[in-house]
């Protein structure tokens, strides 16, 4: 079934009034939809009546107009996607839609989760902008479940936040991070890669995988996790490396609890983020297909 495709707030409104009783999941996106994005429409599917896909590329959130410019869009074929896996509605609003003329308000996270990593790197306004679009698309849809994947995992931190601290109504589900074979991220920006690029790309997980390797062989110390990663980086020059405590996003003199480590890296036109969980006890390393290394 071909989605009902709406532009407006009202229209979303009006589609979904009549389709709230067995559940709403709601799937935010930029579009140019991948293996990613269709995880998270799976699991919206298997746990809600109905499903709300929206795509939006959301300028508020961009630093660089470079990138705002060149950002895919391609929705012919993400409506295509979005009918295979069984999407209801497709919210896809204008920019005007979204912020009409006067619009003059901000959601601003605080503190530590939005200071560091990502927040630190690209500016406060970046988060500002997320928050500000998540909590304008939730009220629009006020779903019952919104999913957001762990590859942005500070945005999940902050979206958790912001959904407590404003009491929205919503369950916040996360998945996991989708891998191409070699184990790159998948995202959207890839297809801005060439073949060398994509290759150079690789090394990404190569080091995340080094450094789960390493956390495996017991090493705690986050300076250690960050030199193996950097290690495996070597010529590419990453924005940062760290490791932080997986809920507060706070620096930690060892990993003794669940902790974050995220990188940010420049590969030719494209800036690419990645990250993986350490847990204390848990062994749940990335598999590195025919094309990565064999760390194992
Ligand atoms: P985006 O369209 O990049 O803004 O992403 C929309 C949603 O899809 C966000 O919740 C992302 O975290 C999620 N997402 C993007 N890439 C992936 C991936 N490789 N695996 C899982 N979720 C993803």
């Amino acid at each position: 079934m071909t989605p009902q495709i709406v532009r407006t707030v009202a229209d979303l409104r009006a589609a979904l009034a009549p389709r709230r009783a067995d559940g709403v999941g709601f799937v935010p996106t930029m579009g140019a939809l991948h293996e990613g994005h269709l995880s998270l429409l799976r699991a919206a599917r298997n746990a809600n009546g109905t499903v709300v896909l929206s795509i939006f590329v959301n300028p508020t959130q961009f630093g660089e107009a470079a990138d705002l410019n060149a950002y895919p869009r391609t929705e012919a074929a993400d409506v295509a996607l979005a009918a295979e896996a069984g999407v209801d509605v497709v919210f896809a609003p204008s920019v005007a839609e979204m912020y009409p003329s006067g619009f003059a308000t901000t959601v601003s996270v605080g503190g530590a989760i939005t200071g560091t990593l990502e927040g630190a790197e690209r500016g406060r306004s970046h988060f500002d902008g997320v928050a500000t679009v998540v909590a304008k698309l939730l009220l629009a849809v006020q779903p019952d479940r919104a999913y957001f994947g762990a590859k942005d995992a500070q945005q999940v931190v902050v979206v958790r936040r912001m959904v407590a601290d404003l009491g929205i109504p919503v369950e916040i589900v996360t998945r996991p991070t989708s891998r191409d074979a070699d184990g790159l991220a998948r995202s959207s920006r890839n297809t801005r890669l060439s073949p060398g690029d994509r290759a150079v790309a690789a090394a990404i997980p190569r080091s995340l995988r080094a450094a789960q390797d390493a956390f495996a062989r017991g090493i705690r110390d986050p300076r250690s996790l960050t030199d193996t990663v950097r290690a495996e980086l070597a010529g590419l020059n990453p924005e940062y490396v760290e490791v932080v405590d997986a809920d507060s996003l706070a620096p930690i003199a060892e990993v003794e609890r669940p902790a974050l480590l995220a990188l940010a890296v420049r590969v030719g036109p494209v800036r690419l983020i990645d990250n993986v969980v350490l847990v204390p006890g848990l062994d749940d390393r990335i598999p590195l297909g025919p094309n990565g290394s064999d760390h194992a």
